[in-house]
């Protein structure tokens, strides 16, 4: 396995390696540096889609982009 194959198993499936690219990632300074990176982005998209929207939040987004303009903006 190179480091290109690597890169595509990992960013295809970031949770499940083979066995073949985890015993390349033991191996590989500049891939298990990439591993690292990668983990670390899932977990901040985790933490991200894991944070509760306020309600109405929707609605007062449509009404700002849509809605009525600030008098100050004729
Ligand atoms: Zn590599």
């Amino acid at each position: 396995m190179n480091c290109l194959e690597f890169h595509r198993l990992k960013l295809a499936d970031p949770h499940r390696l083979p066995p073949e690219a985890q015993a390349h990632a033991a191996q590989c300074a500049a891939c298990a540096a990439f591993v690292i990176s990668v983990d670390q982005a899932e977990r901040d998209l985790e933490r991200t889609l894991a944070t509760p929207v306020p309600e109405g939040l929707a609605d007062r987004v449509l009404l700002r982009v849509h809605g009525a303009r600030p008098a100050w903006r004729a």
